[in-house]
């Protein structure tokens, strides 16, 4: 039997595809469910008499119960590790057994349902938000949806200006080839600097262009190459002047030639292609970051006002 449909006779749980997330409504709890790779994690949001859960309460409580490997709060918001299995059916029995035990110390200790925001116990919706699990009220999911709104047409009537990006990129790339050339004179491993250089030249962009643009990210990239290049040239010329006792600018000149006679132009290549590396590893995220940044935000309702009608 396939795994959602195992899951979904044993605990009730339901799998929402559109947006990866499992979800349960059982005696007033709602519940979430992701997986992240390696573990499953259990969500719920209740408050207890005094407020916010008991994380210590809660701890001790569970601790004993093989089912679930650790739990942790945030303000009302209770997230639960489910032990792993490579056994699909040991798996959602221990999914099973986490629920039974957490409903069951719910019910015994006074916790009830609520909005993770506002604490008031309630039948709180399950929203996901930018790939986020959100548990909230009406009245907070109206003032979240009107929040998400604004920002996004903020972001759609955002200008953003290649030609002041692309001096943002060179300014950030500065930063990056003095790195380079420190680092590089000090005998310092390169990877870090490549790192420095990816990171500022990117949001050397999105400070002074403010909204980036696949264009602008290609020609920041450019740059960024560029400068490498640049900054270990110089960095190789120092060396050089120094071992020559030239002065530097005849050695930027002859910096290639005077490192093939010497025949170290291998290292010189070398070096250039691992700040380009580290350069392209640091500038990875800050990309996805960018371009995160300027995406609109969806929200998606799991649980809503239907599903409870069904439900109850
Ligand atoms: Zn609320």
């Amino acid at each position: 039997m396939k795994f959602f449909d195992e899951l979904y006779e044993q605990t009730g749980f339901q799998f929402d595809r559109s947006v990866n997330i499992y979800y349960l409504i059982r005696d007033g709890y709602h519940f979430g469910m992701s997986f992240n790779g390696s573990q499953y994690y259990l969500m719920s949001v209740v408050a207890s008499e005094k407020g916010f859960p008991d994380l210590k309460a809660l701890k001790d409580h569970f601790k004993p119960i093989r089912s679930i490997k650790s739990v942790a709060t945030q303000g009302y918001r209770v997230i639960y590790v489910i032990r792993p299995s490579l056994k699909q059916t040991k798996l959602i029995e221990n999914i099973r057994e986490a629920l039974d035990q957490i409903l069951e110390y719910y019910q015994n200790n006074g916790y009830h349902n609520c909005c993770e925001v506002c604490g008031k116990v309630c039948d709180s919706g399950l929203y996901m938000v930018g790939g986020q699990v959100r548990f909230l009220c009406d009245e907070d999911y109206l003032d979240l949806s009107q929040r998400v709104l604004q920002r996004n047409e903020e972001i759609s009537q955002m200008q953003g200006s290649l030609l002041t990006g692309l001096v943002g990129a060179f300014l950030g790339s500065l930063i990056g080839v003095v790195a380079i050339i420190l680092f590089g004179q000090i005998g310092f491993v390169s990877a870090l600097s490549g790192v420095i250089m990816g990171v500022c030249a990117i949001r050397g962009y999105e400070i002074l262009g403010k909204k980036v643009s696949v264009l602008g990210l290609i020609l920041t990239c450019l740059i960024m190459l560029g400068m490498c290049y640049l900054a270990n040239r110089i960095d190789w010329s120092i060396t050089v002047a120094r071992a020559l006792d030239w002065n530097f600018f005849d050695a930027f000149r002859l910096c290639e030639e005077v490192c093939r006679w010497s025949e170290v132009i291998d290292s010189y290549f070398a070096s250039l292609a691992q700040v380009v590396l580290f350069t392209l590893v640091g500038a990875a995220p800050s990309i996805a970051n960018a371009i995160k940044g300027t995406k609109n935000l969806t929200i998606t309702s799991v649980i809503n006002k239907a599903d409870k009608g069904e439900e109850e």
